[in-house]
């Protein structure tokens, strides 16, 4: 059993106590959240809007606060988007009124089980892994092949929790590491390293029958048949066309993710950078690098004694290289304002920074369509990020679109009064929306239309699989992660949104799914008579009623989001139960505890860890490779 895991039970032992303390409560599986806080008397009942000034204490932290109520007569009911909050004018703060808001306790519950779950099948492989005992022979027993697609948030998460001792587990992605998706933003300001936040695929699940490196690029339904174009490598380079590799399957998990959508506005797709891979963040990382050693050359800084004419040219083209504008004010683009700011505060630093003959000079301006920014927040939340960011010295331009991006500058205009500006600039990324990658539209081509879901993602049922022509393929193929667009409760507005979250927790269900051998092609899927499980599996199988496969069940957790300057957001839920909203110093310390803890693997964990203690002893890292 590795950290991981020991973390994972220490919190199923933290969660466990809470579940049992509350299931005689929960026979309907729910109960409401702070139903039995007493509330106070109501002194003057106000339906107005909180005044941002009163929320915001000298910390910066938002004062909501979860712990029993005062009992004092000087509260006032006020309103706060949807919720209705207490405010206790002795300690003026505000306090939550119970919700009608559920707790899935039976999703926790259920969720602590899979974790034991999960942590055996780990435990079981250690004798082998430590060559205390020889291994089955694993191409003599009879297997499944599954064939996943895909080395990101969802595949990581199938690819940790699959038994191979059950299925034959191919991965065929063009990258061969997991990334940190989260943590991009950090890495392309030197933060922390890229190989600090990624895993190798084989290192993963070292007993995986294979890793083929190359994507797919068509399918054959009726006849489980996946193409795949292997990677350049090597000699292939030099045969020019790469080869082609077919691959049959029995289930196909398709967790291709998606792309940025950089190509509805003219030039943006050329002239601005991403951040969505490593590579990505490398090559802005490059970018950066450049446009500060442009605009530090003796022929471009400033001179005093030069003529007004040639001085003022300078100056235009040194701003042109140290205005750098984001475009999207969703939680990427927040958080790459917030990071790239750092950056440069750092590299500044009044005659100590590499770059202190700049300080003052480079102008970030964040672009974003809405009327306010990170809109998946609680409106407090985002009004905080908006003043956090512009205390911090970026521009941010609410209500504005990008019209045009081109070779040194970008055409905006303004969604309320239509004016159009066009700003001289060197460095534009862009982080407005995500689309489907290539192969999910040849998917969709080979199977019927109500596989077409919403945003052309593959609509996909409860347990994850999507439609096909014929019922001999039906639940041969399974969605998850970005790709899958996953309605809950048959209501075709309520998608699950496209996460990390939500993209590893369906990849570990998936997972589970073809680890307990149900047959999928029926509904709902049930374990065949015929299948054989160990003694011990089919009792714990049978004891928790899953002879028969439950759907998926999405347990949201909340949002973090980095702010720069060591604040952040942090809305953190339970299913959809609030349980507290912070901004500030608070939440940093959270978000950074999260992160750690969330990486894949102890090694990651070290890794990030001592690079956020280099960033903050000797500053970031500005060497180019
Ligand atoms: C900068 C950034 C920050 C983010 N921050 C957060 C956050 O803080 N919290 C959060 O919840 N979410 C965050 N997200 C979103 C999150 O990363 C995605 O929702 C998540 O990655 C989706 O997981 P996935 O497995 O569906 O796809 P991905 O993780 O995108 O993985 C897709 C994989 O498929 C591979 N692939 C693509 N095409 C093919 C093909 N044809 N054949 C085979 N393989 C293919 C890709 O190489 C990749 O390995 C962030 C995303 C970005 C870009």
């Amino acid at each position: 059993m590795n950290l991981k895991h020991l973390l994972l039970l220490l919190s199923v032992s933290y969660v466990s106590p809470f579940v049992v303390l509350n299931r005689e409560r929960s026979r309907t599986s729910t109960f409401t959240l702070r139903s039995s806080t007493k509330l106070p008397p109501v002194k003057n009942e106000t339906k107005t809007s909180i005044d941002d000034n009163l929320l915001s204490s000298p910390s910066g932290k938002l004062d909501f606060q979860e712990p029993s109520f005062p009992q004092s007569l000087e509260t006032t009911k006020v309103k706060s988007g949807r919720k209705e909050l207490w405010f206790d004018e002795n300690s003026g703060r505000f306090y939550e009124a119970g919700g009608n808001e559920k707790i899935p306790i039976a999703t926790l519950f259920e969720r602590t089980l899979d974790t034991i779950e999960d942590a055996a099948i780990h435990a079981r492989r250690i004798p082998y892994d430590k060559g205390w005992i020889d291994p089955p022979e694993l191409e003599q027993m009879s297997r499944k092949t599954v064939v996943v697609l895909g080395s990101g948030w969802a595949s990581h998460a199938l690819m940790k929790v699959a038994d191979t001792y059950k299925i034959r587990l191919i991965v065929v992605s063009p990258t061969n590491h997991f990334v940190f998706t989260p943590m991009l933003a950090s890495a392309s300001v030197g933060t922390i390293e890229y190989r600090s936040m990624t895993e190798a695929v084989r290192a993963s699940n070292p007993l995986m029958d294979n890793y083929i490196e190359g994507k797919a690029i068509d399918v054959d339904v009726e006849n489980k048949l996946l193409t795949v174009q292997l990677k350049d490598l090597l000699k292939d380079t030099r045969k020019g066309e790469a080869p082609i590799q077919q691959i049959p399957y029995d289930h196909l998990v398709v967790a291709v993710g998606c792309r940025v959508a950089n190509t509805i506005v003219p030039g943006a797709k050329e002239y601005s950078y991403k951040l969505k891979t490593c590579e990505d963040a490398r090559k802005l990382r490059l970018a950066v690098g450049e446009c500060l050693e442009y605009a530090s050359r003796p022929n471009v800084a400033p001179d005093k004694f030069l003529p007004e004419a040639i001085a003022l040219a300078r100056e235009q083209d040194r701003r042109k290289r140290l205005t750098w504008v984001i475009v999207g004010g969703g939680p990427t683009g927040v958080e790459l304002a917030g990071e790239l700011s750092d950056f440069v505060r750092d590299i500044t630093r009044d005659r100590v920074g590499p770059y202190h003959r700049l300080l003052g000079e480079i102008q970030i301006i964040l672009v974003h369509g809405g009327d306010r920014l990170v809109q998946a927040f609680e409106e407090e939340l985002s009004t905080h990020a908006l003043s956090s960011l512009e205390k911090q010295g970026v521009q941010v331009r609410l209500n504005t679109r990008v019209k045009e991006v081109g070779d040194g500058w970008i055409r905006l205009i303004s969604k309320d009064s239509g004016d159009e500006e066009e700003i001289p600039i060197s460095l534009s990324v862009w982080a407005a929306g995500i689309a489907p990658v290539p192969f999910i539209e040849t998917l969709l081509s080979k199977l019927p239309p109500e596989a077409r879901g919403a945003n052309g993602r593959v609509s996909v049922d409860k347990w994850l699989r999507c439609p096909t022509y014929s019922p001999e393929t039906f639940g041969s193929i399974l969605v998850v992660g970005d790709a899958a667009a996953f309605t809950r409760n048959d209501d075709e507005s309520d998608l699950l949104p496209q996460t990390a979250q939500v993209a590893g927790q369906q990849g570990a269900y998936v997972a589970r799914m073809l680890d307990r051998g149900y047959d999928l092609s029926i509904t709902p899927p049930v374990i065949p008579s015929h299948h054989k499980h160990e003694v011990l599996v089919d009792a714990w199988l049978r004891a928790r009623g899953l002879q028969e496969a439950a759907g998926f069940s999405f347990l949201n957790l909340g949002l973090l989001a980095y702010l720069g300057q060591g604040q952040a957001l942090s809305q953190v839920q339970l299913g959809d139960v609030p349980l507290f909203s912070y901004a500030g110093s608070v939440s940093f310390i959270l978000w950074r505890s999260v992160y750690l803890v969330k990486q894949v693997a102890t090694r990651n964990r070290v890794l990030v860890l001592f690079d956020w203690f280099k960033c903050k002893i000797f500053g970031r890292d500005i060497t180019r490779f």
